[in-house]
């Protein structure tokens, strides 16, 4: 019935799941498969999650919108909450990725006015190539993707791509008119890439000495995936602006924020930027949860012992199927051979063997399942790959 009435702008596999719990899903047939891609790591703390689940639903029973036009009681002790996470001291809610990610890109430009001093309209932002950042008329402007930004001209002006993980090609690209170096401190959509070491941290030494804000998305790579809070954490770096969504609503309800220092966010006024929903307390109420689970470091642990288990599983395929595995945290990619499988076949076998998993750029799949899945259930997707690409 999707297919018949709704747009095609998804190629789904032919599963209808009908409910959720942990790891797993099961679909109108009754089949179980282990939910390997778990909402683009939105459901990293797993479906159903009692604690998030008893959260929303207290919330939903008290108050669920005021609109910011008046304070609400849930949205202050979120914003303190997110951070001391952060370790920034000021956030401004949305509710999609892509909405931070629009909002990171107007606070660094009139950043850039105010305070750097750039000349009107002049500001660039330096993006990568790769880059997956969502799916607005702006965002698509400066991806490299053709299926996202073909035919969806004329596109938004003021962005420079430079390669992914080559600090000088950054530094050469920044110039007196730089406001901002936006970036995936892992890039999911590219196929869980990850940078060469000491990059994240020449980024951010470039960015002070030039005077530019470093603005790590973290919307994917974030909130214990890699088995740190955020992906930054690996190189110790603290970028000026975080952009965070994804699994800040814990599968439930779409929250996304950014946090900055003060002497950064102070740039937005009242009228100057905004939304209906963004900052409602039912999204606070649950993105308060999820802050609050992440202090207590648990999820953190969990991806980085369970990626273990699974790097230790997948590397052996390397050279027998798979041309390559990277793997951070509980997060990985695989690139299938040549003469293997498409992604898409490879998935289409996983699920057959009740894993659902999800291709991205032909030849590669993702694996992350949420964090909540057990060491048994690691092995089980291991065995599953192997056959799947023996088949
Ligand atoms: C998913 C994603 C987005 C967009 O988020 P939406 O909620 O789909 O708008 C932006 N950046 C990254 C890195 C993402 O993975």
């Amino acid at each position: 019935m999707t297919e018949r009435y709704g747009a095609h702008n998804y190629h789904p596999l032919p599963v209808v799941i009908s409910h959720g719990e942990g790891a797993w899903v099961t679909d109108v047939e009754g089949k179980r498969y282990l939910d390997c891609l778990a909402g683009y790591s939105a459901l990293n703390f797993g479906h159903g999650n009692p604690r998030l689940l008893q959260r929303a639903h207290a919330q939903l029973d008290r108050l669920t919108l005021t609109s910011r036009a008046f304070f609400n009681d849930t949205l202050g002790p979120f914003a303190q909450a997110l951070c001391e996470l952060t370790g920034h001291d000021a956030i401004l809610p949305m509710n999609t990725g892509a909405e931070a990610v629009e909002t990171a890109l107007k606070v660094s430009r009139k950043w850039g006015y105010r305070v750097k001093g750039v000349p009107e309209d002049q500001a660039n932002i330096v993006v990568m190539e790769g880059n997956f950042h969502g799916r607005t008329t702006t965002i698509v402007s400066f991806s490299d993707d053709k299926d996202a930004r073909d035919e969806y001209g004329p596109y938004t002006p003021g962005f420079r791509t430079v390669r992914y993980g080559d600090a000088d090609a950054l530094r050469a690209a920044v110039d007196d008119f730089t406001v901002a170096v936006l970036l995936e401190p892992i890039q999911g959509e590219g196929g869980v890439v990850i940078p060469p070491e000491g990059y994240l941290r020449e980024v951010r030494s470039i960015c002070d000495e030039l005077g530019v804000l470093m603005v790590a998305d973290e919307i994917q790579s974030g909130l214990a995936r890699t088995g740190r809070t955020f992906a930054v954490d690996h190189e110790d770096v603290r970028p000026d602006v975080f952009v965070l969504g994804k699994a800040l609503g814990g599968g439930i309800y779409p929250v996304s924020a950014i946090t900055a220092p003060t002497r950064i966010l102070e740039v937005i006024t009242p009228g100057t930027h905004g939304s209906t929903f963004g900052g409602n307390p039912l999204a606070a109420a649950i993105g308060h949860e999820v802050v609050t689970m992440l202090q207590e470091g648990e999820f953190q642990a969990r991806a980085t012992h369970l990626g273990g288990v699974l790097e230790e599983g997948l590397r052996p395929l390397v050279g027998n199927g798979l041309d390559a595995v990277r793997v951070r945290g509980l997060w990985a990619g695989l690139d299938v051979s040549p003469g293997g499988p498409t992604g898409r076949q490879l998935c289409e076998r996983l699920m057959e063997r009740g894993i659902l998993a999800k291709d991205t750029h032909g030849s590669t799949i993702r694996l992350a399942p949420p964090l909540v899945v057990a060491e048994s259930e690691i092995a089980l997707l291991v065995g599953a790959v192997a056959d799947a690409l023996d088949a």
